[in-house]
């Protein structure tokens, strides 16, 4: 039904993106009533409309609704300036430099509103690949539609008529389950390398297929990610690990030779079985988590991610002779420093991916009072979940993770049962590590 109605807007043509009128697709045939859409988008949109202006549920929200997704949230678009927006609600504020978006507060719902954007023009900033640097001019409704990446996200819904305004045949692109590039996808690419990346997750989120004219440029193109500011590819990087897809976005990148720049071990870490076994395993464990609407933390996977990394460096370190614990230390941080400068991973993340790491070791102790002293660890349980993902790959021993899981269990008769006698040395090893020369706050090593 919605073809045929394209069809008759567009004489059977495809649409020319940006020298047309878009389409106004009413509800009647797309079905989307205004209660599929959150009340504090539709209450943003009534208002500025009251005040005489455009303004729309736009992009993924809209894309979502119209192939049965459950939105994450609910952008708005709008002729408002940034001011206008601001003084439009009290509890609203105005966020980012170069280009500014209004961050409204309705009851517990924070929507981003953003002002049509305008094209790009010759004095453009752009760095010497042809990457925006600046973008902060504002434009007209149709202008901001030929700025947005594939068709499917050029939507706008207007919760008043509950109509979609439609410039780049993207109702009939989804229906065809086609991501779509809007313009030439080669410049596209260009002015923003990231592009290719969400192409990715989104064809593989939502069960789309890239259309073959976005997909070929990527391949040769993937090496503009290296110039990519760090920050951006770590914000890009947890979407799509967070995505709930995420195996099927990693297969995807690396078939289109994106996982090279992106983390820069994670190439030579998909080319170990056991590294690509461990990577895969905790992907899948991950993805499993968030379709069943449990969180997972950023630390965790990239814990993850990192950890077969972090095990070569530390058996390099342990066959030149350093004592395990502190060769851990250095493995972790040699691994760390180098992803840093590809990606802006937080202080703070850095510290849960080091914690995780640190538990591991101590998962092997198994006598006298240790093993009480780690279940106390308040990061015990992530610490817990890595093990199984180490033994399912078979990095460690099952016998050990199954050990943990009786030792949790078990009350204390059967605890202290479980225990496994003091190996002779221990004690004297212990003493002898308690000040390794780079840390604190070692963990004692068996
Ligand atoms: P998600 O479901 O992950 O939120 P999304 O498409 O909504 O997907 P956002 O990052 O929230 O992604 O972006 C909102 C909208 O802004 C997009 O739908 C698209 O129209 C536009 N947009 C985002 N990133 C780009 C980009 N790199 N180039 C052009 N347009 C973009
Ligand atoms: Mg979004």
């Amino acid at each position: 039904m919605i073809r045929k109605f394209i069809s008759r807007v567009f004489n059977g043509k495809k649409a020319r993106p940006g020298h047309h009128e878009p389409a106004v697709i009413p509800v009647s045939t797309h079905g989307i009533t205004r209660d599929r859409i959150s009340s504090g988008s539709r209450r943003v949109c009534e208002t500025l409309q009251e005040n005489g202006h455009k303004a729309y549920v736009v992009g993924g929200a809209v894309r979502d609704l119209l192939i049965g997704a459950e939105p994450k949230d609910f952008d708005v678009a709008t002729d408002a300036t940034p001011e206008e927006v601001r003084r439009a609600f009290r509890r609203s504020r105005i966020i980012g430099r170069r280009f500014q978006i209004v961050h409204v507060m309705m009851g517990q719902e924070q929507i981003e509103v953003t002002t049509f954007r305008g094209q790009l023009g010759e004095d453009t900033k752009k760095d010497e690949h042809g990457r925006v640097l600046h973008d902060n001019v504002f434009g007209s409704q149709m202008e901001d539609a030929a700025r947005r990446d594939f068709t499917a996200n050029a939507l706008y819904y207007d919760p008043t008529t509950e109509a979609v305004v439609d410039y780049h045949h993207g109702v009939g692109d989804l229906k065809q389950k086609t991501l779509r590039m809007i313009g030439e996808p080669r410049a596209r690419y260009r002015e923003d390398p990231v592009r290719m990346l969400r192409a990715v997750r989104l064809a593989a989120k939502l069960g789309l297929s890239i259309d073959p004219e976005a997909k070929r440029p990527i391949r040769e193109m993937a090496v503009l990610l290296e110039n990519v500011p760090a920050a951006r590819l770590f914000d890009e990087m947890l979407k799509l690990l967070t995505s709930g897809h995420s195996v099927k976005c990693l297969t995807q990148l690396r078939d289109e030779g994106l996982h090279h720049g992106l983390l820069p071990m994670l190439d030579v870490i998909l080319e170990q079985p056991m590294g690509e076994k461990f990577v895969m395993l905790a992907l899948a464990n991950t993805d499993e988590r968030i379709r069943r609407g449990k969180g997972t933390s950023p630390g965790f996977l990239f814990a993850c991610l990192l950890w077969h990394e972090v095990l070569a460096h530390w058996e390099k370190l342990k066959s030149a002779g350093e004592p395990k614990i502190p060769a851990l230390f250095q493995a972790m941080d040699t691994v760390l420093d180098v992803q840093a400068e590809k990606l802006a991973i937080t202080r703070r993340i850095a510290g849960d991916i080091k914690e995780i790491w640190l538990l591991q070791p101590r998962f092997e102790q198994r006598a006298g009072k240790r093993p009480y002293g780690l279940l106390e660890q308040p990061r015990f349980r992530a610490g817990y979940d890595f093990l199984l993902l180490r033994a399912e790959s078979g990095e460690v021993d099952k016998e050990l993770a199954e050990w943990w899981t009786r030792f949790q269990n078990a009350d204390g008769e059967e605890r202290a049962q479980m225990l496994l006698p003091e190996q002779a040395g221990d004690k004297k090893r212990r003493r002898r590590r308690k000040k390794p020369a780079n840390a604190g706050s070692v963990p004692a090593a068996e």
